[in-house]
Formats: C-alpha cells, structure tokens, sequence
C-alpha cells in the first residue's frame, strides 16, 4: 500500500469498552472531521483529476488514489452518521435523565415541586437570601375540607381541583418564588422577602386566599373552595442560642402549625406561626394515637338521647350519639373525634361498632321505640355501606324497620347519585332514612324532592334561638312549611326550653329531640328509665286500690 493510500485508509477504532458514550462521540467527531481534512487535502487533487480525466482532459488519476478516494468518502459519511447516531442516542439519555431527574423532583399531578426536592430548595433559597440581607417566609397552604369533597365528588374532580388550585397559588406568587405539593391537599410556597417589609407575605398570603376562592367547576363538582395558610420565617429561632435559626425541616413544621392553628380559628384565613401553637400540634397528633388505641380499648360508646312527639309527649325512640370514655381526653366530644376518626380513615370501624353496641342495646326497649343512628360522609362512598349495615342487623337480629339513619345535607349537593342509589337499598330494606341538620349545608330543593328521604331535621341552630333571633324564626317556619309541602314529617333538634316547646307546637306536627328531654344517656341509664317507665305505666294501667283490695279480701 502506498503511503498516500494509507493516508486514506483509516479505519476506524473500536471504542475501548470503558469508554463513555461522550467520549465515544468525540472519537467518531473526530475520525469524520480528520477524514473531511484528508479529503479536502488530499482528495481535493485526486478529484480534480478524475473530474478533468471525465471531461478527456489529461490523464486519469491512480487506480489506487481513486480507490482510496472513494473509502475516504465511505469514511467520511461513516464518521458523520456515527457521530450523528451518537448524538441522537445521548440526547435521549439526557432527556431520559432529565425526565427521570423531573419525575423525582416534581409532583406529577400539578407540576409543582415534591416534598423532598423543596427541602433542599428551600436551604438553598434561605442561603442566598441571607446572602443578600434577606430574609425566607416559608408559606403552608392547606384546602379546607378537601376530604369531604373528594370523598362525596369521586378523586377526579379532587385532582382537578388540585391542579386548578396549584395554577391559582402560582398565579399569585412573586417571581422567584418555589412551590410545591407537599402530599395530599397541602402546598408550600417559599419566597425571599425584604425583613423591613413583611406586609410584602401579608399580602401575598391575602392574594392566594382571594385567588382560589373563585367558584370551581371541576368534574360534577361546582362551587367554591378556601385555604388555610400557616406561615413562618427563616429568622424564627429554633434552638436557646440566638442566631441558631431553622432549616426547612423546622420551617416546615412550623408552618405547619401554624396551619392549624388558622384552621381552628376557622378557615379561610393566614396566621403566622408562634412558638405557643406548637402544643396544638401535638395535641392532634396525641388525640390521633388515644382514637386509635382508644377503638382497640373499646372506649368508644353509644349515649342515647330521646326523641318525643312533640304533639303527646310520648318517647317515641333514641338518637345514638357516640361518646369516648378516656380517660386521657375525658371531655373530647364527637364533634372533635369523628373527623379525626375520619382524617385517619377509622370512621367505618368505629362506627359499626358503635351500632353493634346500640343495636344489642336497643333490642332490649320497647319493640315501638326506634334506633337513630347517625352517618359520616366518608361512609357513604363506601359500595358496600348498606350491606355492612344489613349484616349488623342480621347479626343483632334487629328489624330494619326500627332503624333510622340520619345522613347530613353535606354530601347531597354532588354525590347525589352515589346517595340515591344507597337510600333506595337501605329504603328496600325497610330502613328509614333523614336529612339531619338541614339548613346549614347546601342541598337544593329539587335533590330533597328526587331523593326519597322519610324525615327532615331541623339543625339545632335555628331551633334553639328560634325565640330570640326573628331570622331563626323564619327559617324554622319556612322549613316547617318546606316539609309539609313535600310532605315530609319534620323532627326539630335543640329543644332546650318549654318557650321553644310551645313555639313549635304552634307550627305543627313534630317530633324533638334536646336539653328539655334531657342529656344524651349511656345505655344502663336509658335502661333503667324504660324499666321505671314501664312500671309507672303499669301501675297507671293497675285497678285502683279499692278495686284490687275486694278480690284481695274475698280471697282471705
Ligand atoms: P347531631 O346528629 O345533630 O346530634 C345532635 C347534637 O346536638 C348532639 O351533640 C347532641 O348532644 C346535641 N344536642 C341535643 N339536644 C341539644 C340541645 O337541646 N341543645 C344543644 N346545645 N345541643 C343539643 P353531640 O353528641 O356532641 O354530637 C355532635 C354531632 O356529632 C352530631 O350532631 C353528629 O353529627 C355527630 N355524631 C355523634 N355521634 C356520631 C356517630 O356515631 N357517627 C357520626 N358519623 N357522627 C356522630
Ligand atoms: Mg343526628
Ligand atoms: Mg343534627
């Protein structure tokens, strides 16, 4: 082989087997860029050659040169096509790593970072803004009763609406700013503020607020929907020596509380973190591991509270009302521990045992008293509810026809279907079935003619001011003629005087329940007052004296 040909015939290597696919790149760059040089130097010559023996001009070039030529060329578009299927294989690696790189760092649903990236986000932010003389708000926004509309309106429309507020939040957010979905319902935003400025996060707290508050339409859901916002600074000191300030782990759970704290003052609202609400925190959490110990302990008890006919005075059944007997949070009511049992998913569990309990105790009154028993929205999304219920009245051996369930007005806007199609099986079974509190949630007029409830309950609000307030007043009325109207029998709850007593008399037909009856009652002392009961009723129903002395003395 000449030396020319030589020059033309390179191969080329095969990378060595350590070698990345970078370096690999710049070895197949570099044999088409040094086999375009030999081209250009050497067979630019050649090339001429062959060009000027093609027009009769000269003599033809070197079999050999052309030949080498020609492999030059091959190399040439070798070299390029390697380089280029390289370059395609580690772009898409690189996209590959970066999609895998944003599939750890961000939530899917909404985009936003997740929990672990906005922590080292956020050491970062409070480092450069420190840097700079500024100082960090670490930003907690939580939905308010997010449960409750995922639960009635199915996780679709949940997902949506976390999305819509995700866009919401960022839309208000200063440039600069991070956010991110911590889990769940829960947002963080993290931004630089000025410490001479405070009102800046003020402000921007107000600006999310008013932000996700316009109406949703979201997947059958329609409505509104609010935040709880907690926020604290990076300049909160955490340890006893000063300077000693927090990193995003403490910022965190400081907003946290803060969080909570604003949702207990009611919701819709910001609150800046203080070192006192940190006991709140660890009371939810306290009361959270006492439920769950406490449904184990059997701590859980069904109280009883009489509902009468307002008309004739008679007892005609029991609302069951659980109670918890603990001892470490004696006076914690349902109010407080069924929506906690309802955060930790363990409603369903206490609930039937709740009605296990009071069915056992209700088979032992009067076969004409009834059971109510009342019902948490996140059971009603279960598909297996009205078998669990049948199961627990086979078990107990209890007719349906004395049971009563109370469903509250919450649910009925949205999960209506889902209602329907379990207050009919429950119906079929000869179940009865009630609209508890009606007037403080929103069901329209036409779900409370298309669902076939038996009996509306006034919420207590109304009824027990119902003397004071002219406003309450109205409403019990227009409720009253409401259920008349649809023919609907109406129990008025929150009777606590005779003033009231006589109010509703003059209303109508109802049945009642409240304070003027008496305080809700555990199952012995329910029992205890049948027995007594019964045995006045007896002794009413007895011949008088006289009556009894004669057969009594003709005996002797
Ligand atoms: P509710 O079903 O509307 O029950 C009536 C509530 O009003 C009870 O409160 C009762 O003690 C109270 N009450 C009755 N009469 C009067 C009165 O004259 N004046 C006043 N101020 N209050 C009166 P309680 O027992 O604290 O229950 C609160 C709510 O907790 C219940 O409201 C019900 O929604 C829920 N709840 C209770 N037990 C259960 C349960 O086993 N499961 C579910 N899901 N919820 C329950
Ligand atoms: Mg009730
Ligand atoms: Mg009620």
């Amino acid at each position: 082989m000449s030396v020319s040909a030589r020059k033309f015939a390179i191969t080329a290597p095969a990378p060595p087997p350590h070698m990345g696919t970078a370096e690999r790149d710049l070895v197949a760059m570099g044999i088409a860029i040094s086999a375009i040089i030999m081209f250009v130097g050497t067979g630019g010559g050649v090339l001429s050659r062959i060009l000027a023996h093609s027009f009769g001009i000269g003599v033809g070039p070197d079999r050999l040169l052309t030949n080498a030529l020609l492999l030059n060329v091959a190399l040439v578009i070798f070299g390029w096509r390697r380089y280029e299927d390289l370059r395609r294989e580690v772009g898409t690696r690189r996209a590959a790593e970066a999609q895998a790189r944003l599939l750890a760092e961000t939530d899917a649903l909404t985009g936003c970072l997740n929990r672990y990236s906005i922590t080292e986000a956020t050491d970062t932010l409070v480092k450069r803004a420190a840097a700079q003389g500024e100082i960090t708000a670490f930003i907690m926004i939580d939905l308010d009763n997010f449960k409750q509309i995922n639960d009635c309106n199915g996780h679709g429309a949940g997902d949506s609406i976390l999305q819509e507020t995700a866009r919401r939040i960022r839309a208000a957010m200063p440039a600069g700013a991070l956010l991110a979905r911590l889990g769940g319902d829960e947002f963080a935003c993290v931004c630089a503020f000025d410490p001479r400025r405070p009102e800046r996060i003020d402000s921007l707290a107000t600006a999310v607020l008013d932000g996700v508050s316009a109406p949703v339409v979201a997947e059958g859901f329609r409505g509104q929907i609010s935040v709880s916002i907690g926020i604290t600074r990076s300049d909160t000191p955490v340890g006893e020596a000063s300077g000693d300030f927090a990193d995003a782990g403490q910022l965190l759970h400081m907003a946290d509380i803060a969080m909570y704290q604003a949702k207990k003052e009611g919701r819709n609202r910001y609150v800046w973190f203080a070192r006192e609400m940190e006991d709140a925190l660890r009371y939810r959490s306290d009361l959270e591991i006492a439920i769950r110990e406490g449904l184990s302990q059997g701590e859980f008890v069904p109280y009883y509270e009489q509902q009468i006919d307002l008309a004739s005075g008679e007892l005609v059944g029991f609302e069951m009302l659980a109670r918890w007997h603990s001892d470490q949070f004696p006076n914690v009511g349902p109010e407080v521990f069924i929506p906690v049992a309802e955060d930790i998913g363990v409603i369903a569990e206490m609930s039937e045992e709740l009605i296990r309990q009071a069915l056992n105790d209700a088979k032992g009154w009067d076969p004409a008293l009834t059971l109510s028993v009342n019902i948490s929205p996140v059971q009603l999304r279960d598909p297996w509810f009205a078998q669990r219920i049948l199961k627990l009245l086979v078990t107990a051996n209890f007719p349906p026809s004395r049971l009563d369930i109370e469903i509250t007005e919450t649910c009925l806007h949205s999960n209506i279907a889902g209602v329907h199609a379990l207050v009919t099986s429950l119906k079929n079974q000869g179940i009865s079935i009630s609209l508890d509190d009606f007037g403080t949630g929103y069901s329209s007029l036409s779900h409370l003619r298309s669902l076939p409830f038996d009996r509306i309950k006034i919420d207590r609000s109304f009824v027990t001011s119902m003397r004071e307030s002219a406003d309450s007043a109205t409403i019990v009325r227009s409720i009253t003629s409401l259920g008349e109207g649809l023919g609907l029998p109406i129990t008025a709850e929150g009777i606590e005087s005779e003033e009231v007593l006589d109010g509703l008399r003059a209303l109508g037909q109802f049945k009642g329940q409240g304070y003027l009856y008496g305080r809700p009652q555990p199952a012995d002392a329910v029992r205890a007052m049948l027995d007594e009961r019964a045995q006045r009723k007896l002794a009413d129903d007895a011949p008088t004296v006289t009556d009894t002395a004669l057969p009594l003395a003709s005996n002797g």
